[in-house]
């Protein structure tokens, strides 16, 4: 079942075009993460599933209720991270969370909550006085108020520190294995990777792509790249490694050629073969693509 249905969604904004006939569902149980470089249109896009911003055309469902016309059912069963969080300066995080738990009806236990963020040391601090990651870590415990059934994160990782970055992959995953489904945006793409079962990559407003962060890489066609260690980088070598199939890319720096290819067995070891023929083969390391390569693969216009 789809908890989100994006269906043609544009944005504009006077001349600008924040997002431009974005389609995408994603389904119940789901991490699902939203990607996309600064104005793909990421933020814009939450904004209409919350009724934040109306559509200029197109539509978002939640829950089978219409973003728009409907929001006070959606907002009832998420939880919400949003971009410029606005804390009390006077209120203790303590009592940010207590506030939440009462504004939902709900019956969470605070300090519990703190505890998973990793703030209970600073629960009976005042805001105004914790630090950005501090204000982060306390706005992921308010979105946790009320086992929501959806999570829409924007940015969850702004500011945190490795703990506070483990704490809230932590988060996630406890959110997902409770049946929650999970929507966020991130531009640190190790998160996204660590946590994430499908991936959409927005740029100017349009999906890129969407899928598994496997499934996108095999799709790129470049996800491995062998990288050889020579005593010599002749060209030989690299006429010999262009035209191998399943080849993608052959280039040389510092000793080492990289040869980015498909990943299959049978490829690489046809790579590996040329090498030894030219003669300058000592040795290799297969490095299989990162998130970061496929990202910039989609957002930088070479996929
Ligand atoms: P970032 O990663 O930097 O947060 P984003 O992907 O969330 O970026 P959006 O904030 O959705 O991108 O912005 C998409 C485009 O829409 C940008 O060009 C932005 O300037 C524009 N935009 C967003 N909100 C408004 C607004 N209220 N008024 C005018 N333009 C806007």
């Amino acid at each position: 079942m789809s908890v989100i249905e994006i269906d043609r969604l544009t944005k504009r904004y006077g001349d600008v075009t924040a997002v431009d006939g974005l389609s995408l569902s994603v389904e119940s149980g789901e991490v699902f993460g939203f990607l996309g470089p600064n104005g793909a249109g990421k933020s814009t896009t939450i904004n209409a599933m919350l009724d934040f911003t109306t559509p200029s055309s197109g539509s978002v469902r939640v829950f089978g209720h219409d973003a728009h016309e409907e929001s006070v059912a959606v907002r009832r069963r998420s939880g919400l991270l949003l971009e410029g969080y606005g804390a009390y300066p006077r209120l203790t995080g303590h009592e940010h969370v207590e506030h939440a738990i009462a504004t939902k009806d709900a019956d969470d236990d605070p300090l519990e909550l703190l505890e998973r963020v990793g703030l209970v040391e600073a629960a009976d601090r005042r805001a105004g006085g914790y630090s950005k990651g501090m204000r982060q870590r306390m706005a992921i415990a308010v979105a946790l108020v009320g086992r929501p059934d959806l999570l829409v994160l924007d940015e969850p990782s702004t500011g945190l520190d490795p703990n506070g970055a483990r704490r809230l992959r932590e988060v996630v995953t406890a959110e997902a294995d409770r049946g929650a489904t999970v929507f966020f945006s991130s531009h640190i793409l190790e998160q996204v990777e660590a946590v994430a079962d499908r991936i959409a990559i927005l740029r100017g407003g349009e999906l890129e792509a969407v899928g598994g962060v496997r499934e996108l890489r095999e799709r790129l066609g470049t996800g491995t790249t062998v990288e050889l260690d020579v005593t010599n980088t002749t060209d030989e070598l690299h006429d010999r490694l262009r035209v191998l199939d399943g080849v993608s890319d052959v280039s040389s720096r510092n000793g080492t050629v990289a040869v980015a290819c498909d990943g299959r067995g049978e490829t690489k070891r046809k790579v590996l073969n040329a090498a030894a023929d030219a003669g300058v083969y000592r040795d290799f390391t297969v490095r299989e693509a990162s998130l970061d390569d496929v990202f910039s693969q989609y957002t930088e216009g070479k996929a």
